[in-house]
């Protein structure tokens, strides 16, 4: 199943065509995409009843994140190994973890504002948790999300490095610096979940590419790590890390700037397609 958030409102996508959850559910669920997230272990089955036969076409440029006031976002740094090496580290042997606040998420087909002159792209698999727990055992992980959908953590590398030791959470969420989307998509719709193909199309040329399978920490035990300490939401969201081909280890280094098209792509789930707007 494939879950959007059509201008505010929860819908089933059906290719090309989106169905009303509040309309088709006689208001049982929705219109928030948020409300479907809270009853997720009802919601789902019920969306494989209800009649596509009504869905409408649609306008791809409405659609808003899949879940657009999470309680909690996760951001887990250096997760893939040549990732790690570009930034110059060892591969971590626990999860180094950031937030992306919240205020800062948009969604698939999003224009955003340069904060400055050393924007990045980190294209990511984000985890949206549907029923929440603590200390969820790795082995149950998968049962606990309701899905996945791309991410994009822009990060401003100048106020990323401002501080000794530098700290991560400001300078990835400046608004519009987590476009997500196209929808949130059930794990069963997507192969093997734990090996999707990622990769980054900076104005037609690829940029970032590998498998989410190269991850250090799988879903799986970010999940238990997450929540051994944090119980998880409904609704929150876990960016799972980077694959290498950022700007920032390019030579010369490589930067987002207004004549930028930025697609990220994640197999089985979808695209986002950023543009960029000069600094106010
Ligand atoms: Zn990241």
């Amino acid at each position: 199943m494939r879950i959007a958030n059509l201008a505010g409102r929860a819908v089933l996508l059906h290719g090309d065509r989106a169905l009303d959850v509040e309309t088709a559910s006689d208001g049982r669920y929705g219109p928030d995409p948020m409300t479907v997230l809270d009853r997720w272990s009802d919601f789902l089955p019920w969306t494989s009843t209800a009649n596509p036969n009504t869905a409408t076409q649609f306008d791809p440029s409405r659609l808003g994140p899949p879940v657009p006031r999470p309680h909690q976002v996760f951001a887990v740094a250096l997760n893939y190994p040549p990732h790690a090496a570009e930034a110059g580290y060892r591969p971590p042997t626990d999860p180094l973890v950031f937030t992306k606040f919240p205020s800062c998420l948009t969604g698939p087909h999003a224009t955003v504002e340069l904060s400055g002159s050393r924007v990045d792209w980190e294209v990511e698999l984000v985890v949206v948790i549907g029923q929440g727990g603590h200390h969820i055992p790795a082995l149950r992980a998968w049962q606990h999300v309701a899905g996945l959908t791309v991410g994009q953590d822009l990060s401003d590398r100048h106020v990323q490095m401002l501080g000794s030791p530098p700290q991560f959470s400001l300078a990835k969420s400046f608004p519009g610096f987590g476009p997500t989307g196209p929808a949130l998509v059930t794990p069963d719709e997507v192969g093997n979940p734990d090996d999707l193909e990622i990769s980054t199309i900076l104005n037609g040329e690829v940029v970032q590419q590998a498998s989410t399978a190269d991850m250090i920490f799988p879903v799986t035990e970010l999940v238990a790590r997450l929540s051994a300490i944090c119980p998880l939401l409904p609704g929150d969201l876990v960016f799972t890390g980077t694959p290498a081909g950022v700007g920032n280890r390019m030579v010369p280094p490589r930067y987002l700037t207004t004549n930028d098209s930025l697609v990220s792509r994640i197999a089985g789930i979808g695209e986002l397609h950023t543009t960029f707007s000069q600094s106010g």
